[in-house]
């Protein structure tokens, strides 16, 4: 019988933002399918609950807790992560959302949301390819948005960085193809996580999104695990620099 394409055992996968909502959801699904995770935030202790959640149903979990808008954090996070074995799956998932309209949006707060949302995505993927390029592959994923193709009031700098992130992403794949690395992005519509929470508790929000959205209702975290094992995988072997969208056809109609 011809090997499973999707199966993930004996690869190391690192996710950053992985202490809970989509992150942890990744991280799960990459375990299920057979890597080995190593799960990354700011917050050691939460970082090791859930790895310790993952490690009851049998899976292999370690920590690395930085800041991943730190550079210098960030470099030495990643040398500490190979020291104890390569990384062949990243998945770029950190992120923050801030709400205001354009007029009022603090500059302070437009840095913070570029720094986290854009810059570390920088800083990690470089340190990882760094790491990938000798051994000639590896897969990396950035986590985009649906909110890089629409208007929506009082997110454009999030939208923004989003954006970016969907550039950078044919940008990484341009540089580092070459070297056997495959770089793709996954974005997602709307899921119930801690992000969302305002929105999930208005009414009136969510009746918009249920009727905005083809699908007629929120994403569920668990909902995004098939398109990460793909593009971890290699069921994905000649996919490179693309952004698989995940919102429930939202971006298919107007
Ligand atoms: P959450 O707010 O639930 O989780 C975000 C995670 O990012 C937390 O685990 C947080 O960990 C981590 N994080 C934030 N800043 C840093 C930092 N500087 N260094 C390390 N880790 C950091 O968000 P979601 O799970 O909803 O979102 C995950 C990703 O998916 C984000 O990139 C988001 O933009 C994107 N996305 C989400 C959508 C949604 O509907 N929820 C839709 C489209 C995209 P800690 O604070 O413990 O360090």
């Amino acid at each position: 019988m011809a090997s499973n394409p999707f199966n993930l055992s004996g690869r190391r996968a690192l996710i950053t933002g992985a202490g809970q909502g989509i992150g942890l959801a990744l991280a799960r699904a990459l375990a299920e399918a057979g890597a080995a995770v190593v799960l990354n935030g700011r917050d050691a202790g939460k970082l090791e609950r859930a790895a310790s959640l993952l490690r009851t149903g049998g899976y292999s979990a370690e920590i690395a807790a930085f800041d991943v808008t730190d550079p210098e954090a960030v470099r030495a996070g990643i040398a500490a992560v190979t020291a104890q074995g390569d990384i062949d799956i990243l998945i770029n998932n950190a992120g923050i959302q801030r709400r205001a309209p354009l007029q009022d949006f603090p500059e302070d707060t437009w840095d913070e949301l570029m720094r986290t949302n854009l810059d570390a995505v920088f800083y990690v993927a470089k340190s990882v390819a760094r790491h990938m390029i000798p051994r000639g592959r590896g897969k990396i994923v950035n986590i985009c948005s649906v909110q890089s193709e629409l208007g929506r009031p009082g997110i454009a700098p999030y939208a923004a960085s989003k954006g970016a992130v969907r550039m950078l992403t044919r940008g990484m794949c341009a540089d580092w193809a070459r070297h056997g690395l495959q770089v793709n992005g996954l974005a997602p519509g709307y899921f119930e996580t801690e992000m969302n929470r305002a929105l999930v508790e208005n009414p009136e929000f969510s009746a918009w999104l249920c009727n905005r959205t083809p699908a007629g209702r929120w994403g569920r975290v668990e909902e995004l695990g098939g398109a990460a094992v793909f593009l971890a995988s290699d069921a994905s072997s000649f996919v490179n620099g693309q952004v698989v969208f995940v919102d429930g056809g939202m971006t298919a109609v107007v």
